[in-house]
């Protein structure tokens, strides 16, 4: 069985699929989007984040760590990341809850213990199960194992992907995978390149893919004000080509601060602009619904 590796799990989540669903989010993403809000989401690999304001000196990291990560200079405690080897140990003993472990590894089966923890609810309400990230689809063998298992026991399941993939990876998950939440981010490949790191060409290649094959498809934009608010109406002439997109819901980029990049000691490129406001939002809309798309806010 192949394991997966994982940044954590959502329960009761209303914006990922139809219904309540508990979500799955898998470590790694091909993308690197300059507003990207889950920093612990890009790297493939695992990483313990310290956030070094709730440290509170208790030292209990030290006595755990085998690899000698963590220890204290001047009365002030140091972690060291590139000792650390993710054991996880040092996370389930911090007093002031100022370590976290992302990447734990988990089997296909282990995880469909979580997630049919929670079944009640999807079938009182339509909900099931999405696998996110991150991109899922990385993790492509780990995705295919665990939706035939949630498949097998009879749960809804969604895929939540931005596209960047080998088709053999669709293959590999199209079968048991209900519903694509599909992100589309520009249709103008330069600007892509410029703010993702990589060309959209895999990205609408398989979206028609997608198509072709009969899925359901939700389709996700965050809406970037000065970013790629110019490109609503190419989007909305590409996706009114499509024959299965149910929805397109706009995600409104907002402009906070994250900890987790200095936690993680990550460059924060998050761009300086304003939220999109109502009127920007409501124009969006507006202009994708002029294809004869379902398209509605992400803020209903
Ligand atoms: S995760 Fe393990 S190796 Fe890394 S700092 Fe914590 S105890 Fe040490
Ligand atoms: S266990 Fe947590 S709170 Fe205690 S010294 Fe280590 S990082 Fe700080």
């Amino acid at each position: 069985m192949t394991k997966g590796r994982i940044v954590g799990i959502k329960r009761f989540e209303i914006h990922d699929g139809d219904g309540i669903r508990t979500t799955l989010f898998l470590k790694g993403c091909p993308l690197k989007c300059k507003w990207c809000h889950n920093p612990e989401a890009i790297s493939s690999k695992s990483q313990v984040a310290y956030l070094k304001e709730k440290c509170i000196g208790c030292g209990e990291c030290v006595s755990v760590c085998s690899a000698h990560a963590h220890s204290f200079f001047d009365g002030k405690h140091v972690y060291d990341r590139n000792r650390c080897v993710h054991c996880g140990k040092c996370v389930d003993v911090c007093l002031g809850d100022a370590l976290t472990l992302y990447g734990r590894e988990i089997s296909p089966k282990e995880a469909l213990k979580l997630l049919t923890e929670d079944g009640i609810f999807y079938n009182s309400s339509g909900g099931g199960v999405t696998l996110s990230g991150g991109e899922p689809l990385q993790q492509a063998d780990f995705c295919m194992e665990l939706l035939k298992l949630l498949k097998t026991e009879g749960i809804h399941t969604a895929i939540d992907t931005c596209g960047f993939a080998g088709k053999s990876d669709i293959d590999k998950i199209i079968d048991d995978t209900d519903v694509f939440l599909y992100d589309i981010k520009f249709y103008d490949n330069k600007k892509h390149i410029q703010y993702t790191g990589r060309t959209n060409k895999p990205i609408i290649e398989n979206l028609k893919y997608i198509d072709i094959k009969g899925k359901p498809v939700e389709v996700r934009i965050p809406l970037v004000s000065t970013i790629n608010d110019d490109q609503m109406e190419p989007i909305g002439r590409f996706l009114a080509t499509l024959k299965h997109i149910r929805k397109v819901k706009l995600l409104p980029y907002y402009n906070f601060s994250s900890s987790k990049y200095a936690a993680l000691e990550m460059e924060n490129m998050l761009p300086a602009v304003e939220t999109p406001d109502d009127r920007q939002i409501t124009d969006a809309v507006g202009i994708l619904k002029s294809f004869g798309l379902n398209a509605i806010s992400g803020k209903e």
